[in-house]
Protein backbone atom coordinates (compact mmCIF):
# COMPACT_ATOMS: atom_id res chain seq x y z
CA UNK A 1 0.00 0.00 0.00
CA UNK A 2 2.22 2.77 -1.07
CA UNK A 3 1.91 6.37 -0.75
CA UNK A 4 0.74 6.27 -5.05
CA UNK A 5 -2.40 4.07 -3.92
CA UNK A 6 -4.46 7.38 -3.57
CA UNK A 7 -5.09 8.22 -7.12
CA UNK A 8 -7.87 10.32 -6.62
CA UNK A 9 -7.16 12.93 -4.25
CA UNK A 10 -5.58 16.13 -5.31
CA UNK A 11 -2.40 16.80 -2.67
CA UNK A 12 -3.36 19.44 -0.37
CA UNK A 13 0.12 21.04 -0.56
CA UNK A 14 -0.42 21.21 -4.27
CA UNK A 15 -3.91 22.78 -4.37
CA UNK A 16 -5.66 22.80 -0.75
CA UNK A 17 -9.21 23.93 -2.38
CA UNK A 18 -9.24 20.99 -5.20
CA UNK A 19 -8.01 18.49 -1.98
CA UNK A 20 -11.07 20.05 0.06
CA UNK A 21 -13.42 19.53 -2.96
CA UNK A 22 -11.84 16.06 -3.99
CA UNK A 23 -12.43 15.36 -0.19
CA UNK A 24 -16.20 16.18 0.27
CA UNK A 25 -17.12 14.61 -2.66
CA UNK A 26 -15.31 11.04 -2.87
CA UNK A 27 -15.77 10.13 0.62
CA UNK A 28 -19.28 10.70 -0.55
CA UNK A 29 -19.85 13.82 2.51
CA UNK A 30 -21.73 15.30 -0.97
CA UNK A 31 -22.92 15.81 -3.90
CA UNK A 32 -23.57 18.63 -5.87
CA UNK A 33 -27.24 20.11 -7.18
CA UNK A 34 -28.74 21.21 -9.94
CA UNK A 35 -28.96 24.54 -7.73
CA UNK A 36 -26.14 26.59 -7.73
CA UNK A 37 -24.52 27.02 -4.46
CA UNK A 38 -26.25 24.25 -3.06
CA UNK A 39 -25.12 20.39 -1.97
CA UNK A 40 -26.75 17.40 -1.32
CA UNK A 41 -25.84 16.62 2.11
CA UNK A 42 -25.14 12.22 0.98
CA UNK A 43 -25.97 9.59 4.48
CA UNK A 44 -22.22 9.51 5.37
CA UNK A 45 -22.06 13.42 5.43
CA UNK A 46 -25.80 13.89 7.19
CA UNK A 47 -24.54 10.88 9.80
CA UNK A 48 -21.63 12.98 10.73
CA UNK A 49 -23.89 16.25 10.91
CA UNK A 50 -26.56 13.92 13.24
CA UNK A 51 -23.94 13.05 15.42
CA UNK A 52 -22.95 16.60 15.71
CA UNK A 53 -26.40 17.74 16.43
CA UNK A 54 -27.68 15.16 19.18
CA UNK A 55 -23.69 15.94 21.06
CA UNK A 56 -25.04 19.80 20.97
CA UNK A 57 -28.85 19.35 21.60
CA UNK A 58 -27.93 17.57 24.50
CA UNK A 59 -25.81 20.39 25.94
CA UNK A 60 -28.44 22.89 25.01
CA UNK A 61 -31.37 20.81 26.74
CA UNK A 62 -28.86 20.42 29.89
CA UNK A 63 -28.36 24.43 30.16
CA UNK A 64 -32.15 24.74 30.34
CA UNK A 65 -33.30 25.43 27.12
CA UNK A 66 -36.41 23.77 24.90
CA UNK A 67 -36.59 23.39 21.36
CA UNK A 68 -39.30 25.26 18.77
CA UNK A 69 -40.33 25.38 15.11
CA UNK A 70 -40.84 28.60 13.61
CA UNK A 71 -42.15 29.19 9.83
CA UNK A 72 -39.82 29.09 7.21
CA UNK A 73 -40.97 32.52 5.66
CA UNK A 74 -40.69 35.66 6.85
CA UNK A 75 -43.46 38.80 5.40
CA UNK A 76 -41.13 41.51 4.33
CA UNK A 77 -42.68 44.02 7.10
CA UNK A 78 -41.74 42.05 9.65
CA UNK A 79 -38.37 41.86 8.58
CA UNK A 80 -38.34 45.87 7.84
CA UNK A 81 -38.82 46.56 11.70
CA UNK A 82 -34.91 46.34 13.42
CA UNK A 83 -33.44 48.18 11.14
CA UNK A 84 -29.45 47.32 11.87
CA UNK A 85 -30.46 43.71 11.19
CA UNK A 86 -32.65 44.07 8.01
CA UNK A 87 -29.48 46.44 6.54
CA UNK A 88 -27.29 43.77 7.40
CA UNK A 89 -29.21 40.71 5.95
CA UNK A 90 -30.84 42.60 2.71
CA UNK A 91 -27.99 41.56 0.15
CA UNK A 92 -28.15 37.93 0.71
CA UNK A 93 -32.08 37.63 1.35
CA UNK A 94 -34.11 35.73 -1.18
CA UNK A 95 -38.03 36.33 -1.66
CA UNK A 96 -41.27 34.93 -2.58
CA UNK A 97 -42.98 37.08 -4.66
CA UNK A 98 -46.18 34.35 -6.44
CA UNK A 99 -48.12 31.74 -4.27
CA UNK A 100 -49.00 29.42 -7.57
CA UNK A 101 -49.97 31.86 -10.51
CA UNK A 102 -50.68 34.83 -8.19
CA UNK A 103 -48.64 37.38 -7.35
CA UNK A 104 -48.27 37.77 -3.31
CA UNK A 105 -49.50 41.69 -1.67
CA UNK A 106 -46.73 41.24 0.40
CA UNK A 107 -43.20 39.58 -0.52
CA UNK A 108 -41.92 37.07 1.58
CA UNK A 109 -38.53 36.60 2.68
CA UNK A 110 -37.18 32.84 3.19
CA UNK A 111 -35.95 33.10 7.06
CA UNK A 112 -31.75 34.00 6.73
CA UNK A 113 -31.98 33.79 10.74
CA UNK A 114 -35.02 33.84 13.14
CA UNK A 115 -34.76 36.91 15.12
CA UNK A 116 -37.92 38.63 13.85
CA UNK A 117 -39.82 35.59 14.50
CA UNK A 118 -39.14 34.82 17.14
CA UNK A 119 -40.01 38.52 18.18
CA UNK A 120 -42.78 38.06 16.77
CA UNK A 121 -43.94 35.38 19.18
CA UNK A 122 -42.20 36.55 22.29
CA UNK A 123 -44.18 39.43 22.22
CA UNK A 124 -47.63 37.05 22.46
CA UNK A 125 -46.21 35.14 25.00
CA UNK A 126 -43.94 36.81 27.74
CA UNK A 127 -45.99 39.46 30.09
CA UNK A 128 -44.85 39.52 33.08
CA UNK A 129 -41.17 38.41 35.09
CA UNK A 130 -43.06 35.29 36.11
CA UNK A 131 -42.55 34.23 32.04
CA UNK A 132 -38.79 35.14 31.93
CA UNK A 133 -36.62 33.59 31.07
CA UNK A 134 -37.50 32.32 27.66
CA UNK A 135 -34.63 29.72 26.55
CA UNK A 136 -35.82 28.87 22.90
CA UNK A 137 -33.93 26.93 20.52
CA UNK A 138 -34.64 25.62 16.92
CA UNK A 139 -33.03 23.22 14.56
CA UNK A 140 -33.64 24.38 10.97
CA UNK A 141 -32.55 25.22 7.95
CA UNK A 142 -32.26 28.78 6.57
CA UNK A 143 -31.06 30.77 3.20
CA UNK A 144 -28.48 32.96 2.42
CA UNK A 145 -28.04 34.09 -1.32
CA UNK A 146 -23.86 33.88 -1.28
CA UNK A 147 -22.40 35.14 -4.16
CA UNK A 148 -19.27 32.60 -3.81
CA UNK A 149 -20.22 29.32 -2.33
CA UNK A 150 -18.23 26.26 -1.07
CA UNK A 151 -19.65 22.64 0.08
CA UNK A 152 -20.39 23.53 4.42
CA UNK A 153 -19.02 26.43 3.99
CA UNK A 154 -20.87 29.23 2.53
CA UNK A 155 -23.80 27.61 0.73
CA UNK A 156 -26.95 29.15 -0.02
CA UNK A 157 -28.70 26.82 2.45
CA UNK A 158 -27.42 25.42 5.34
CA UNK A 159 -28.77 23.16 8.43
CA UNK A 160 -28.17 25.02 11.84
CA UNK A 161 -29.68 25.44 15.22
CA UNK A 162 -30.14 28.98 16.65
CA UNK A 163 -31.17 29.56 20.18
CA UNK A 164 -32.83 33.23 21.15
CA UNK A 165 -34.03 33.42 24.71
CA UNK A 166 -35.23 36.63 27.00
CA UNK A 167 -34.09 38.14 30.32
CA UNK A 168 -35.46 40.52 32.74
CA UNK A 169 -31.60 42.05 33.19
CA UNK A 170 -28.69 42.58 30.70
CA UNK A 171 -26.63 40.90 32.77
CA UNK A 172 -28.51 37.74 32.71
CA UNK A 173 -28.55 37.94 28.69
CA UNK A 174 -24.81 38.58 29.45
CA UNK A 175 -24.55 35.58 30.69
CA UNK A 176 -26.37 33.59 28.83
CA UNK A 177 -24.12 34.79 26.02
CA UNK A 178 -20.81 33.43 27.40
CA UNK A 179 -22.81 30.53 28.76
CA UNK A 180 -23.09 29.54 24.91
CA UNK A 181 -20.29 30.34 23.40
CA UNK A 182 -18.92 28.42 25.98
CA UNK A 183 -20.90 25.77 25.28
CA UNK A 184 -19.67 25.77 21.45
CA UNK A 185 -15.69 26.13 22.39
CA UNK A 186 -16.42 22.94 24.97
CA UNK A 187 -18.28 21.00 21.70
CA UNK A 188 -15.53 21.80 19.06
CA UNK A 189 -12.98 21.07 21.37
CA UNK A 190 -13.97 18.17 23.29
CA UNK A 191 -16.27 16.04 20.61
CA UNK A 192 -14.53 17.74 17.72
CA UNK A 193 -10.97 17.68 18.42
CA UNK A 194 -10.91 21.38 17.29
CA UNK A 195 -9.08 24.11 19.24
CA UNK A 196 -10.84 27.63 19.44
CA UNK A 197 -9.95 31.03 20.16
CA UNK A 198 -12.84 32.56 22.10
CA UNK A 199 -13.38 36.51 22.16
CA UNK A 200 -15.34 38.94 20.97
CA UNK A 201 -16.32 40.48 17.28
CA UNK A 202 -15.70 43.87 16.97
CA UNK A 203 -18.23 46.37 16.18
CA UNK A 204 -17.83 46.18 12.34
CA UNK A 205 -18.01 41.94 12.55
CA UNK A 206 -20.65 41.72 14.83
CA UNK A 207 -24.17 40.52 13.95
CA UNK A 208 -26.09 42.85 12.77
CA UNK A 209 -28.69 44.65 15.04
CA UNK A 210 -26.68 42.85 18.22
CA UNK A 211 -25.42 44.76 20.77
CA UNK A 212 -21.96 42.85 20.70
CA UNK A 213 -20.99 39.47 19.35
CA UNK A 214 -18.90 36.56 20.78
CA UNK A 215 -17.20 33.86 18.65
CA UNK A 216 -15.04 31.06 18.27
CA UNK A 217 -12.50 30.98 15.62
CA UNK A 218 -10.34 27.79 14.86
CA UNK A 219 -7.68 27.45 11.95
CA UNK A 220 -7.85 25.33 9.32
CA UNK A 221 -4.30 23.49 7.64
CA UNK A 222 -3.96 25.84 5.36
CA UNK A 223 -3.48 28.94 7.85
CA UNK A 224 -6.99 30.19 7.10
CA UNK A 225 -8.98 31.08 9.93
CA UNK A 226 -13.06 29.99 10.49
CA UNK A 227 -15.71 31.84 12.11
CA UNK A 228 -16.96 28.26 14.17
CA UNK A 229 -20.09 29.33 16.32
CA UNK A 230 -21.33 33.13 17.33
CA UNK A 231 -23.61 34.47 20.27
CA UNK A 232 -24.85 37.20 20.41
CA UNK A 233 -26.17 39.41 22.97
CA UNK A 234 -29.19 41.42 21.43
CA UNK A 235 -29.78 43.90 24.68
CA UNK A 236 -33.25 45.68 23.78
CA UNK A 237 -33.21 46.67 20.13
CA UNK A 238 -35.73 43.68 19.11
CA UNK A 239 -37.63 44.05 22.08
CA UNK A 240 -38.11 47.70 21.19
CA UNK A 241 -38.03 47.19 17.91
CA UNK A 242 -41.12 44.48 18.12
CA UNK A 243 -42.47 45.57 21.51
CA UNK A 244 -41.68 42.99 23.75
CA UNK A 245 -42.32 43.94 27.27
CA UNK A 246 -42.62 42.72 30.30
CA UNK A 247 -43.87 44.14 34.08
CA UNK A 248 -41.52 43.59 36.14
CA UNK A 249 -40.69 42.78 40.17
CA UNK A 250 -41.59 46.43 40.92
CA UNK A 251 -44.56 46.62 38.36
CA UNK A 252 -43.54 48.73 36.12
CA UNK A 253 -43.08 47.93 32.03
CA UNK A 254 -39.56 47.17 30.70
CA UNK A 255 -38.26 45.22 27.49
CA UNK A 256 -36.75 42.01 27.92
CA UNK A 257 -33.37 41.71 26.87
CA UNK A 258 -32.38 39.06 24.53
CA UNK A 259 -29.45 36.84 23.30
CA UNK A 260 -29.26 34.50 20.05
CA UNK A 261 -26.82 32.55 19.13
CA UNK A 262 -25.88 29.79 16.54
CA UNK A 263 -23.76 26.38 15.31
CA UNK A 264 -24.11 25.46 12.05
CA UNK A 265 -23.14 22.63 9.15
CA UNK A 266 -20.12 24.70 8.35
CA UNK A 267 -18.03 22.92 11.30
CA UNK A 268 -17.86 19.77 9.03
CA UNK A 269 -15.78 22.11 6.92
CA UNK A 270 -13.73 23.07 9.57
CA UNK A 271 -13.43 19.39 10.78
CA UNK A 272 -12.31 18.38 7.86
CA UNK A 273 -9.76 20.91 6.83
CA UNK A 274 -8.12 20.71 10.81
CA UNK A 275 -7.60 16.63 10.43
CA UNK A 276 -7.75 15.86 7.17
CA UNK A 277 -4.64 14.73 5.60
CA UNK A 278 -3.30 13.72 1.62
CA UNK A 279 -5.43 10.11 2.44
CA UNK A 280 -8.53 11.80 2.75
CA UNK A 281 -10.95 12.66 5.58
CA UNK A 282 -9.95 11.94 9.23
CA UNK A 283 -12.62 11.70 11.60
CA UNK A 284 -12.27 12.11 15.88
CA UNK A 285 -13.63 9.35 17.27
CA UNK A 286 -16.42 10.99 19.17
CA UNK A 287 -17.54 12.21 16.25
CA UNK A 288 -17.19 9.48 14.06
CA UNK A 289 -20.58 7.66 12.21
CA UNK A 290 -18.21 4.53 12.29
CA UNK A 291 -15.62 4.29 14.99
CA UNK A 292 -14.10 1.00 13.86
CA UNK A 293 -14.39 -0.87 10.79
CA UNK A 294 -13.73 -4.50 10.41
CA UNK A 295 -12.17 -5.66 7.56
CA UNK A 296 -12.29 -9.66 6.75
CA UNK A 297 -8.68 -10.78 4.83
CA UNK A 298 -9.32 -13.69 2.81
CA UNK A 299 -12.61 -13.99 3.43
CA UNK A 300 -13.51 -17.03 1.00
CA UNK A 301 -11.82 -18.81 3.59
CA UNK A 302 -13.98 -21.05 6.21
CA UNK A 303 -14.88 -19.58 9.14
CA UNK A 304 -13.68 -15.97 8.87
CA UNK A 305 -16.88 -14.62 7.90
CA UNK A 306 -18.53 -16.07 11.01
CA UNK A 307 -15.80 -14.47 13.26
CA UNK A 308 -15.69 -11.50 11.96
CA UNK A 309 -19.77 -10.86 12.12
CA UNK A 310 -19.42 -12.23 15.74
CA UNK A 311 -16.63 -10.21 16.63
CA UNK A 312 -19.12 -7.21 15.23
CA UNK A 313 -22.09 -8.05 17.31
CA UNK A 314 -19.46 -8.36 20.40
CA UNK A 315 -18.43 -5.18 20.45
CA UNK A 316 -21.47 -3.18 18.90
CA UNK A 317 -22.24 -2.38 22.40
CA UNK A 318 -19.20 -0.86 23.31
CA UNK A 319 -18.35 1.20 19.78
CA UNK A 320 -19.78 2.08 16.57
CA UNK A 321 -18.48 -0.59 14.76
CA UNK A 322 -18.95 -1.60 10.85
CA UNK A 323 -18.07 -4.38 8.51
CA UNK A 324 -17.40 -4.84 4.90
CA UNK A 325 -17.75 -8.30 3.56
CA UNK A 326 -18.60 -7.39 0.12
CA UNK A 327 -16.26 -8.64 -2.49
CA UNK A 328 -13.94 -6.69 -3.22
CA UNK A 329 -10.24 -6.57 -2.52
CA UNK A 330 -9.12 -5.78 0.61
CA UNK A 331 -6.54 -2.61 -0.65
CA UNK A 332 -9.88 -1.17 -1.85
CA UNK A 333 -11.44 -1.27 1.13
CA UNK A 334 -8.15 -0.04 3.52
CA UNK A 335 -8.13 3.04 0.35
CA UNK A 336 -11.96 3.71 0.85
CA UNK A 337 -12.00 3.73 4.70
CA UNK A 338 -9.13 5.74 5.10
CA UNK A 339 -10.43 8.33 2.82
CA UNK A 340 -13.47 8.39 4.57
CA UNK A 341 -11.07 8.68 8.16
CA UNK A 342 -12.52 6.32 9.65
CA UNK A 343 -10.44 6.07 12.81
CA UNK A 344 -9.50 2.40 13.78
CA UNK A 345 -9.87 -0.49 10.86
CA UNK A 346 -9.60 -3.85 12.60
CA UNK A 347 -8.49 -6.66 10.37
CA UNK A 348 -8.89 -10.45 11.05
CA UNK A 349 -8.07 -13.82 8.56
CA UNK A 350 -7.13 -17.58 8.87
CA UNK A 351 -3.49 -17.16 10.75
CA UNK A 352 -5.31 -13.99 12.92
CA UNK A 353 -7.60 -16.14 14.04
CA UNK A 354 -5.67 -19.14 14.62
CA UNK A 355 -3.78 -17.02 17.21
CA UNK A 356 -6.84 -15.63 18.93
CA UNK A 357 -5.92 -11.76 17.88
CA UNK A 358 -6.82 -9.08 15.25
CA UNK A 359 -4.86 -7.05 13.88
CA UNK A 360 -5.62 -2.64 14.51
CA UNK A 361 -4.87 0.17 12.27
CA UNK A 362 -5.01 3.47 13.33
CA UNK A 363 -6.12 6.12 10.90
CA UNK A 364 -4.49 8.92 12.72
CA UNK A 365 -0.84 7.42 12.51
CA UNK A 366 -1.08 4.16 10.25
CA UNK A 367 0.30 2.37 13.32
CA UNK A 368 -0.35 -0.80 13.18
CA UNK A 369 -1.46 -2.78 16.66
CA UNK A 370 -1.45 -6.70 17.35
CA UNK A 371 -4.40 -7.48 19.93
CA UNK A 372 -5.34 -10.48 21.38
CA UNK A 373 -9.36 -11.26 21.49
CA UNK A 374 -9.26 -10.92 25.60
CA UNK A 375 -8.05 -7.29 25.39
CA UNK A 376 -9.53 -6.01 22.59
CA UNK A 377 -12.52 -3.89 23.92
CA UNK A 378 -10.60 -2.75 26.55
CA UNK A 379 -7.75 -1.76 23.97
CA UNK A 380 -10.39 -0.29 21.51
CA UNK A 381 -11.26 2.18 24.32
CA UNK A 382 -8.05 3.38 24.69
CA UNK A 383 -6.92 3.75 21.36
CA UNK A 384 -10.29 5.75 20.33
CA UNK A 385 -9.22 7.63 23.55
CA UNK A 386 -5.53 8.29 22.23
CA UNK A 387 -6.41 8.85 18.45
CA UNK A 388 -8.81 11.50 20.20
CA UNK A 389 -6.48 13.42 22.15
CA UNK A 390 -3.77 13.49 19.17
CA UNK A 391 -5.58 14.91 17.29
CA UNK A 392 -6.47 17.63 19.46
CA UNK A 393 -3.22 18.03 20.48
CA UNK A 394 -1.87 18.28 16.56
CA UNK A 395 -4.41 20.77 15.94
CA UNK A 396 -3.21 22.53 19.05
CA UNK A 397 0.06 22.85 18.40
CA UNK A 398 -0.70 23.49 14.82
CA UNK A 399 -2.73 26.62 16.08
CA UNK A 400 -0.42 28.08 18.59
CA UNK A 401 2.88 27.67 15.96
CA UNK A 402 0.68 29.71 13.72
CA UNK A 403 -0.65 32.29 15.92
CA UNK A 404 2.17 35.19 15.66
CA UNK A 405 2.35 38.28 17.78
CA UNK A 406 3.70 41.11 15.52
CA UNK A 407 4.65 44.54 16.68
CA UNK A 408 4.54 46.91 13.68
CA UNK A 409 2.49 47.56 10.48
CA UNK A 410 5.62 46.51 8.67
CA UNK A 411 6.07 43.09 10.27
CA UNK A 412 2.08 42.70 10.13
CA UNK A 413 2.36 42.76 6.22
CA UNK A 414 5.85 41.05 6.06
CA UNK A 415 4.35 38.23 8.25
CA UNK A 416 1.50 37.96 6.14
CA UNK A 417 3.14 37.15 3.11
CA UNK A 418 5.52 34.37 4.09
CA UNK A 419 2.80 32.66 6.42
CA UNK A 420 -0.61 32.13 6.97
CA UNK A 421 -2.50 31.96 9.87
CA UNK A 422 -3.18 34.05 13.17
CA UNK A 423 -1.47 37.31 14.06
CA UNK A 424 -1.56 39.04 17.07
CA UNK A 425 -1.46 42.53 17.50
CA UNK A 426 -2.60 45.77 19.02
CA UNK A 427 -5.51 48.00 18.06
CA UNK A 428 -6.63 51.49 18.68
CA UNK A 429 -10.27 50.43 18.43
CA UNK A 430 -11.07 53.04 15.62
CA UNK A 431 -12.97 51.44 12.62
CA UNK A 432 -10.77 53.45 10.39
CA UNK A 433 -7.62 51.12 11.33
CA UNK A 434 -9.81 48.06 10.65
CA UNK A 435 -10.85 48.74 7.41
CA UNK A 436 -7.57 49.86 6.12
CA UNK A 437 -5.69 46.77 7.23
CA UNK A 438 -8.34 44.67 5.87
CA UNK A 439 -8.05 46.42 2.27
CA UNK A 440 -3.99 46.70 2.46
CA UNK A 441 -3.69 42.97 3.53
CA UNK A 442 -7.18 41.22 3.04
CA UNK A 443 -6.57 40.07 6.65
CA UNK A 444 -9.73 40.66 8.93
CA UNK A 445 -10.06 41.00 12.59
CA UNK A 446 -11.11 37.58 13.44
CA UNK A 447 -11.84 38.48 17.28
CA UNK A 448 -10.19 40.89 20.72
CA UNK A 449 -9.77 37.26 22.38
CA UNK A 450 -10.85 37.11 26.32
CA UNK A 451 -7.12 36.18 26.79
CA UNK A 452 -5.90 39.67 26.25
CA UNK A 453 -1.64 40.26 25.92
CA UNK A 454 0.05 44.30 26.27
CA UNK A 455 1.93 43.38 22.81
CA UNK A 456 2.61 47.01 22.54
CA UNK A 457 1.04 50.32 23.82
CA UNK A 458 0.13 51.79 20.30
CA UNK A 459 -2.27 50.50 17.58
CA UNK A 460 0.11 49.14 14.71
CA UNK A 461 -1.47 50.76 12.32
CA UNK A 462 -2.13 54.54 13.70
CA UNK A 463 0.23 54.80 16.64
CA UNK A 464 -2.92 56.10 18.84
CA UNK A 465 -3.38 54.46 22.14
CA UNK A 466 -4.26 50.61 21.76
CA UNK A 467 -7.08 49.28 23.45
CA UNK A 468 -7.18 45.35 22.52
CA UNK A 469 -5.13 42.78 21.00
CA UNK A 470 -6.85 41.39 18.38
CA UNK A 471 -6.32 38.14 16.61
CA UNK A 472 -6.44 39.00 13.01
CA UNK A 473 -6.46 36.69 9.67
CA UNK A 474 -7.16 36.10 6.46
CA UNK A 475 -10.70 33.39 6.76
CA UNK A 476 -13.03 31.59 4.94
ZN1 LIG B 1 -5.51 52.60 15.01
Amino acid sequence: MGKNFVKDITSMDDDFAQWYTDVVTKAELIDYSSVRGSMIIRPYGYSLWENIKSELDDRIKKTGHENVYMPLFIPESLLQKEKDHIKGFAPEVAWITHGGEEELEERLCVRPTSEVLFGEHFKHIIHSYRDLPKLYNQWANVVRWEKTTRPFLRTLEFLWQEGHTCHETEVEAHEETIKMINVYAELCENTLAIPVVKGKKTDKEKFAGAKYTYTIESLMHDGKALQSGTSHHLGDGFANAFGIQFTNREGNLQYVQQTSWGFTTRIIGAMIMVHGDNRGLVIPPKAAPTQVMIVPIAQHKEGVLDFAYDLKEELAGSVRVDIDASDKKPGWKFNEYEMKGIPLRLEVGPKDIEKNQVVLVRRDTGEKIYVKLENLSTELEKLLDDIQTNLFNKAKDHLQENSREVLSYEQFKSDLEVHAGFIKAMWCGERACEDKIKEETGATSRCIPFEQQQLTTTCIYCSKPAKHMVYWAKAY
